[in-house]
């Protein structure tokens, strides 16, 4: 039995990266671009207006106001799209659209609302003069030539995923066309006797071939190309002619087959063209796997396809698809993110797990109060498909565990999100809480050394009941603030400190979002009352009660020994109580960790 990881990294060592294509950029969705886009141009092309309403020099407001306006010679109009056929000079303005570039002369632009525009129309009066009815400062309301992109500049690099908001980037510079790895071609085959079409009515002992349609979905779903290649059925004769159908694909998928009375067939037709190998991956459900490499001339030059072999059951073939199809087409497409995006959330349902091999659990994922909970879809034989069709997540029970309780926390691979939410950066935290006197702020010491020596950015965040150091009274800093800023940075060469000034007691969540993402993980000093992970420093001499309850605590640091089923660390082994917060909130860090701002999934 080999892990679902060799197996996967098996696929992978087979699959490459393909060829670039020339391509429409409308075409191009998700796919990796295969060359850096310089700009030949400024866009905007031209300064220009970003409001409907008045060009005119800055100069000539000063002093207007709404009680007090500034009266202009209008001597013109631009629209959007055309150029502007007089210019500004002292004491005139031009009435101007969004978008019309800035007649020579101009150098700011006021808005309708803030002329007498609207009253002179209602009441019929004259439109060849304006009043302006505030001060514009120059710049006001311009858009400058280039402030977006400016000629000559790398704009998208190769390797990026094209969205759609790089295409219309695309569109902005003028470039209909664009290089990209291009979509493989995956060709697609069911296997078995008991198989019919979806547009044939069921005969006794038949069913519908599922199997086709989920695997084709998918491969759009990554960015391939679907190739249906029908049902084989099984006799050597028939698997034979339609996998010869395949080869001109870039990989082959089968479905069904594998398992043992059947295989032999599919393995005999096969080793006609190639090499094929059977594992037995340590998963389930899902583990029988055929992979091989089938091999076709194409002229004098050799091309391999590789192979493979889905189990049959509808959920098997899914849930095996995702862990091995998917990567190895996302590598073809030069992607290079691979890997689901996965969360930790509370399994909501007991899950036996006895015979050792990973469990691929289907759920139903929610996220409550900041915390993701997932529940498992119903029955779970590997033939019952609506269990997948209700799931949004597979809960990933590891082998040998034995299952995992109500209660767990557990990974999820998010079915629906895609491969590059990965990239998100995300802001690992974890509080240390405990009575006073526990040795929370030598703990918090201990860890931000250790986790120094490991190499990280580290954050210390610190809740000061009674006032600030850095802000005392007859400081500049204070007397800033005193003065009534509503923040006040005092920078020195080595050192920034950022004093805000609040009206209540910020909560994490308010916090994070000012710290930024620039650090690798952020160590709190109580904040006991918030939903981040929290471990406890528990001081033997102090009692044997706790400060939260445990089933709101990760861990519990001591130098004695609780009654309680969660973890315990001891107190002065700060590898350990490191190696726990790594291990839990860093290295897996999407379930607990802040963007800024918190979104929320439904
Ligand atoms: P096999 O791996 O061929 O032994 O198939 C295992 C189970 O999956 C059997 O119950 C098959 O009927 C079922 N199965 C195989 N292929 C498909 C398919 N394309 N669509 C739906 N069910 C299938
Ligand atoms: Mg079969």
């Amino acid at each position: 039995m080999i892990s679902v990881e060799e197996a996967l990294e098996k696929v992978l060592s087979y699959v490459e990266v393909l060829e670039p294509e020339q391509k429409p950029i409308l075409d191009c969705l998700g796919q990796v671009l295969a060359e850096d886009v310089y700009s030949t141009i400024d866009i905007p092309p031209l300064d220009n207006s970003a409001m409907d309403g008045y060009a005119l020099r800055a100069k000539d407001t000063r002093g207007a106001g709404e009680s007090s306006p500034r009266y202009l010679v209008v001597v013109g109009e631009v629209a959007a799209g055309s150029m502007p056929a007089q210019e500004v000079r002292p004491g005139t303005a031009i009435r101007i659209m969004t978008g019309a570039p800035l007649p020579e002369g101009a150098d700011a632009v006021v808005r309708f609302e803030d002329t007498d525009e609207g009253n002179r129309k209602s009441s019929g009066g004259d439109l060849s003069q304006i009043g302006i009815l505030c001060q514009a400062s120059k710049g006001l309301n311009v858009r400058d030539r280039g402030e977006d992109i400016a000629s000559g500049d790398l704009i998208l690099k190769k390797g990026k995923v094209l969205r759609p908001q790089e295409i219309g980037v695309l569109a902005s510079l003028g470039r209909p066309t664009v290089l990209v790895i291009r979509r493989p071609i995956v060709a697609i085959l069911a296997t078995g006797d008991e198989l019919i079409g979806v547009d044939q009515p069921l005969a006794p002992g038949k069913i519908h071939d599922s199997n086709n349609y989920a695997i084709a979905a998918e491969v759009s779903r990554y960015g391939g190309i679907p190739k249906i290649l029908g049902i084989g059925r099984d006799s050597v004769r028939s698997l034979t002619e339609k996998i010869d159908e395949g080869l001109d694909a870039d990989m082959l998928i089968t479905s069904g087959g594998v398992s043992k009375g059947d295989y032999d067939i599919v393995k005999d037709v096969l080793a006609e063209h190639g090499e094929v190998g059977f594992w037995t991956v340590c998963m389930k459900p899902g583990k029988p796997l055929a992979f091989g490499i089938m091999k076709k001339m194409e002229g004098r030059r050799e091309r391999k396809v590789p192979h493979l072999g889905l189990p049959g059951n509808p959920v098997s073939s899914m849930v095996t698809f995702e862990q091995f199809a998917r990567p190895a087409i996302l590598r073809m497409m030069g992607k290079k993110i691979l890997a689901k995006p996965a969360i930790r959330a509370i399994i909501e349902d007991d899950v036996v797990d006895t015979d050792g091999r990973r469990l691929f659990a289907r759920v139903s994922v929610t996220k409550r109060g900041g915390q993701y909970y997932a529940s498992v879809t119903g029955p779970q034989g590997s033939g019952i498909l609506t269990s997948m069709a209700k799931a949004n997540g597979l809960a990933v029970i590891p082998e040998n565990s034995k299952g995992v309780k109500a209660g767990d926390l557990v990974e999820v691979q998010m079915l629906d999100w895609g491969e590059e939410q990965g990239e998100v950066k995300t802001l690992p935290i974890v509080s240390i809480v405990g009575k006073s006197q526990s040795g929370k702020t030598v703990l918090m010491e201990q860890l931000i050394a250790e986790f120094k020596r490991r190499g990280y950015k580290v954050a210390a965040l610190k809740h000061s009941r009674g006032g600030m150091e850095i802000d005392r009274p007859g400081k500049d800093s204070w007397r800033f603030t005193q003065a009534g800023s509503d923040a006040v940075l005092v920078s020195s060469p080595d050192k920034l400190a950022f004093i805000k000034n609040l009206n209540h007691d910020l909560s994490i969540e308010e916090i994070m979002p000012i710290v930024g993402l620039e650090f690798d993980l952020v160590l709190a000093e109580g904040f006991r009352k918030s939903k981040i992970p929290k471990i406890e420093v528990h001081k033997k001499g102090l009692g044997d009660d706790l400060l939260c309850s445990p089933d709101e605590l990760s861990a519990i640091v001591t130098d004695g020994s609780l009654d309680t089923d969660i973890t315990q660390l001891t107190w002065g082994d700060t590898v350990a109580v490191a190696d726990f917060i790594e291990k839990n909130f860093v290295l897996n860090s999407q379930s607990n960790a802040f963007l800024p701002p918190m979104k929320e999934e439904g």
